[in-house]
């Protein structure tokens, strides 16, 4: 028999629980708002005590968190949210409570992490080392695969807070609390939101809004590239449903790489294969969880 995992995909707004055997079986799938912590995680210890009385008993369970989180294994807080801006949620214990009741191995980490492991796995990342998933959507967070490694080190990578470049003549203040004009303070949703005053939505797509996105997230795409070398990136989120923004963002990176980095996948033709959506489409998310639960037990 196949073992049965649990995954959490932990966002700030919302979160999602399910538990199966692999990513073309999963059940019982449910959804319910991000309150406070004892709320939240009460809820879903709850459902998963009621999953093992319906399906079985857990083999391991993977967690995909908003961050940012305490993934140092020798740390005494191994497993916790640490300083986040979101209220209530600093210093929360998190994966620790999941071992401790279902007495199960847990994989731990970022959302992004757990999305980009995914997206190697079963979708668009499938036989590459190398790459690099983002999420454009409500913030903006980053992770990756390096030499077949989940990123790591320090912490974990914080893509989403890397700093731009104004463009001549932009005195928008940005949107993060502590850096203002970096990535995230830029282009996530809200950001976009406040700068133009209406839903991200509701910008047509042949808005000026989209060709400074572009130019945006393409910076940060080019010091992503300059740094950690990826094969591919994988660009998921709301606001990279606006169908429009992938050519946009291709042509910007072609022209702010300025013929510097040399590869195929950096050419016109290349970039439509090196700059790509989650072949998982909304789902890397919750199944990067399993890819977690799989591989804590392994
Ligand atoms: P989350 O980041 O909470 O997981 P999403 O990735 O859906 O969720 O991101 C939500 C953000 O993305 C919101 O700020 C919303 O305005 C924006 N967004 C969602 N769908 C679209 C869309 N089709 N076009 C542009 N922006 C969108
Ligand atoms: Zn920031």
């Amino acid at each position: 028999m196949r073992p049965l995992f649990g995954a959490i995909e932990a966002g700030g707004t919302k979160f999602v629980c399910a538990v199966g055997t692999g990513p073309d079986d999963l059940h019982d799938e449910v959804r319910f708002a991000t309150t406070t912590p004892t709320e939240t995680l009460g809820r879903a210890l709850d459902y998963f005590r009621q999953a093992q009385v319906k399906h079985g008993k857990l083999a391991a369970l993977g967690i995909g968190s908003f961050g940012p989180l305490d993934l140092d294994q020798k740390s005494p807080t191994w497993g916790n949210i640490t300083a986040t801006p979101k209220p209530l949620w600093s210093h929360t214990k998190f994966a620790t409570l999941f071992r401790d009741e279902f007495k199960v191995p847990v994989g731990f980490d970022t959302d992004v992490n757990g999305a980009a492991l995914a997206e190697a796995r079963w979708g668009a990342g499938q036989g590459l080392s190398d790459l690099i998933y983002i999420t454009v959507g409500t913030g903006l967070g980053g992770g990756g695969i390096s030499g077949g490694k989940l990123v790591h080190g320090l912490v974990h990578p914080e893509m989403g807070h890397l700093l731009l470049s104004k463009v001549a003549g932009d005195t928008f203040e940005g949107l993060c609390p502590f850096h203002g004009h970096c990535v995230e303070g830029y282009t996530s949703g809200p950001a976009l939101e406040k700068r133009w005053g209406r839903k991200a939505y509701d910008l047509p797509p042949d808005h000026e809004a989209w060709d400074l996105e572009a130019t945006y997230l393409a910076q940060a795409v080019l010091a992503y590239l300059a740094t950690l070398s990826p094969q591919r990136i994988i660009l998921g989120g709301g606001v990279m449903e606006q169908k429009q923004m992938f050519p946009k963002l291709r042509a910007e990176v072609l022209r702010l790489n300025n013929g510097y980095i040399q590869s195929p996948a950096l050419t016109p033709e290349g970039l439509g294969g090196f700059l790509v959506p989650p072949g998982l489409g909304n789902r890397a998310g919750v199944l990067g969880a399993v890819a977690l639960a799989e591989s804590a037990l392994a």
